[in-house]
């Protein structure tokens, strides 16, 4: 799966997206992430690229040229146009549900916005939709678009040693995930669960999902409640 990023900071990508599994996912040929950096595509000789809001206001506006430039380089010559993401406060927060199904999508365009945001004839022209991390507003979409990135990746087939490693996860049905201990069996007086250490499976399973459901009810009753509706 492809990402093409349009960014004003494309070093900011260099040293996450290189590492641990991501990182590797790419050595593998499974994800590749690309940075663009806008400003290679402005036309003004001090390399500007954002400009003051019509109307007065704070901050400084990402102007509608290098963005449309930069654009048109990254979809010159495609068959068919990618899905076009604005990393946005104003967007459709992002959940494990919208990640599954952006795993599907084989090249997404990420566009990151910084100062007070983006001219919004590029939002009406360019983009198909905006998504957002979360109710609170961060410097630029960079760190969204590396969050986006992340959480898509890990589902693609072949990235993760085994498909249980997210399906078993948090959120994937719409429940928290189980506790997890590791050795040793005992640590400053504190033991795991017997049952852990017993080798059935089945009562281990058993006691997972109960785990689970316990413990979507008492942190998160609103994933709990959403959960016994659709049952
Ligand atoms: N003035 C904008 C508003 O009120 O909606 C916020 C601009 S924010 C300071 C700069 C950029 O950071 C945005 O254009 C967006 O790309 C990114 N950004 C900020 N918070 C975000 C969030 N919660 N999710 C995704 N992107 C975010």
């Amino acid at each position: 799966m492809k990402f093409d990023v349009l960014t004003l900071f494309p070093e900011t990508f260099e040293l996450v997206m290189k590492e641990s599994i991501i990182g590797r996912a790419q050595e593998k040929g499974l994800v590749e992430v690309n940075a663009i950096d806008i400003r290679d595509y402005t036309k003004d000789k001090h390399r500007k690229v954002d400009d003051y809001p019509f109307g007065g206001g704070n901050g400084m506006v990402m102007m509608c040229q290098p963005v449309f430039d930069a654009f048109r380089a990254v979809t010159q010559g495609l068959y068919a146009k990618p899905r076009v993401i604005f990393m946005s406060p104003q967007g459709r927060v992002l959940t494990q549900k919208m990640a599954v199904e952006l795993s599907k999508e084989e090249h997404l365009i990420l566009l990151c916005g910084h100062y007070e945001g983006i001219d919004e004839r590029i939002i009406e022209e360019l983009v198909d939709e905006e998504i957002s991390i979360g109710d609170y507003v961060l410097t630029g979409g960079e760190l969204p678009a590396m969050v986006l990135i992340d959480c898509v990746s890990r589902l693609i087939p072949g990235v993760l040693s085994s498909e249980g490693s997210f399906s078993d996860e948090s959120h994937f049905n719409g429940l928290l995930e189980y506790p997890q201990y590791t050795r040793p069996a005992e640590y400053e007086g504190r033991p795991v669960p017997e049952i852990l250490l017993s080798g059935h499976h089945a009562n281990i399973q058993k006691w997972r999902a109960e785990q689970s459901l316990e413990r979507t009810r008492k942190k998160r009753p609103d994933l709990y409640e959403e959960y016994l509706k659709g049952k």
